[in-house]
């Protein structure tokens, strides 16, 4: 049984509110923060003040910000669409079809090959500071392959989402596929998951199929999140406030009537401006969200389509850049928010009782997320108190 002190931190983002220094992150400077047995934080506070431990590791006047809590990502697939990419960066429009490309590819691959690949995104997202993720299926569309790969999802994560619901597969009638989705299908996801996710989108399912969809998950203990109000206006996003969803994601446009739903439900609105960054389209405006009160999450959207982005700190500098966020409120949404989006109390935040899973950032501050894009700042990420 030992304890693990980590001194010499120039500045320590705590991500919660009794260290609340005038700053949303609560900060401590010339910290020291310090890893039970049990890979718990003990202890946060100034170095002068830090209890003893049976190890020392220096920080060397790096800042440390809570491990980024990834709350959306779609890492079970096979094959990549640069091409698709390409021609939409020469002009062409992104539509929810192309989906149905990496469907074809994820089917075929081998359990060996689908656990491969996110084997080697999970590191990605490790080596970029990302600790906690969630990970989706819903590039199977088979009763077979949602299971498998939820199955292969749970190996690296507990933060598993059933998304059977994601397009309506190629020769398929929707109302039969729905009845698939909610039925033998969800039956056989359901032991791997923790979460249901629907695409409500124009070109995806509407907002009585969602309901259905969500409908059924409850029913086997699934909860509910949502796609929605990604390529233009729709129902999702009020109906994730109504049936007080955790969380509901992309919510790129929205007019008041959303805007005041979110304030009003506490559903977290999880912004994922890689997305807008890969198809060209308008980032959400966070200000707007933040202004009225509405609880803010960054994620990454890691697939292969839309956003094959694993970095949280580039979520992080197009939030402060493009949608109008402080560095902090950037930095916070990529933390503490993701974890608010995921219910969990215990990352997403440095401070007695949480898990001590942290990054040192190569920099002073957790500012330089933003002002230094596209500079590798992780140093070293720490899961459980072990680098
Ligand atoms: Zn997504």
């Amino acid at each position: 049984m030992s304890t693990t002190a980590l001194d010499g931190i120039g500045l320590l983002v705590t991500g919660s509110p009794e260290y609340r220094d005038g700053s949303p992150l609560g900060e401590i400077t010339d910290a020291a923060l310090v890893v039970d047995e049990d890979g718990r934080v003990a202890w946060v506070g100034s170095s002068r003040q830090a209890p003893a431990a049976d190890f020392h590791v220096g920080a060397a006047g790096r800042c440390v910000v809570p491990g980024f809590v990834d709350s959306h990502s779609h890492l079970v697939f096979a094959g990549d669409r640069a091409a698709e990419f390409d021609a939409r960066m020469a002009g062409r429009r992104y539509e929810a079809g192309g989906i149905r490309t990496t469907v074809a590819a994820t089917r075929a691959a081998t359990d060996a090959e689908l656990a491969a690949n996110l084997a080697r995104l999970v590191a990605e997202m490790r080596r970029q500071g990302t600790t906690t993720i969630e990970i989706k299926s819903g590039y199977g569309l088979t009763v077979r392959d949602e299971a498998r790969s939820l199955a292969i999802a749970r190996q690296f994560t507990e933060e598993t989402t059933y998304l059977g619901a994601h397009v309506v597969p190629e020769g398929s009638d929707p109302d039969e596929y729905v009845a698939l989705v909610t039925g033998a299908m969800l039956e056989a996801a359901a032991p791997y998951a923790r979460w249901i996710d629907v695409f409500c989108e124009r070109g995806a399912f509407d907002e009585d199929q969602a309901r259905t969809v969500l409908a059924a998950g409850a029913a086997t203990g699934l909860r509910g999140r949502l796609h929605a109000n990604q390529l233009g206006p729709g129902p999702g996003v009020r109906l994730a406030a109504e049936l007080g969803l955790v969380a509901v994601d992309h919510c790129t446009y929205l007019d008041d009537t959303d805007v005041a739903a979110l304030a009003d439900s506490g559903t977290v609105a999880t912004l994922l401006p890689g997305v807008e960054f890969s198809t060209r389209q308008p980032y959400p405006d966070a200000r707007r969200l933040l202004d009225a009160g509405v609880r803010v999450a960054i994620a990454s959207d890691c697939n292969p389509g839309s956003s094959y982005t694993s970095s949280m700190p580039l979520c992080v500098a197009l939030a402060v850049r493009e949608m109008r966020m402080t560095p902090a409120e950037a930095t916070y949404a990529a933390t503490a928010g993701g974890a608010a989006a995921l219910d969990r109390a215990d990352v997403g935040r440095l401070a007695p009782g949480s898990r001590a899973d942290l990054v040192l950032l190569e920099a002073p501050s957790h500012v330089h997320l933003a002002y230094r894009p596209g500079v590798p700042l992780v140093a070293a990420t720490w899961l459980s108190g072990r680098p």
